[in-house]
C-alpha cells in the first residue's frame, strides 16, 4: 500500500466504481497508520477543467499549493478541491 494506490482507490470511490470492500478498507487503514498524510483531495480547475488527486503536501506541475488549497498553474486561478474519505 502506498500513496499511489490510495489515490487510485480514492478516484474509484469518487466515480462510484465497484470495488471489493477490502480495497476501501486497506486504503482507510493506510491513512490511519499515516495520520500526517491526511485524506486525498480531488483537485479541479473550474476554468480549464484539469483535475488530479493530491495529498495536502503535494504539488504537481498542474497545481501549486496555497495556504488553503491549490492554484491552477496554467490559469492562475484557485482550484476547487474535494476531500475523499473512505
Ligand atoms: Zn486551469
Amino acid at each position: 500500500m502506498d500513496r499511489q494506490i490510495v489515490r487510485e482507490t480514492a478516484g474509484r470511490v469518487l466515480r462510484s466504481d465497484e470495488m471489493a470492500a477490502s480495497e476501501r478498507e486497506n486504503a482507510a487503514e493506510f491513512l490511519r497508520q499515516n495520520p500526517a498524510l491526511g485524506n486525498p483531495h480531488m483537485v479541479r480547475c473550474g476554468w480549464c477543467h484539469v483535475m488530479t488527486m493530491l495529498f495536502r503536501d503535494e504539488d504537481t506541475g498542474l497545481f501549486t499549493r496555497t495556504l488553503h488549497g491549490w492554484r491552477c498553474t496554467a490559469c492562475n486561478e484557485h482550484a476547487a478541491s474535494q476531500v475523499v474519505r473512505f
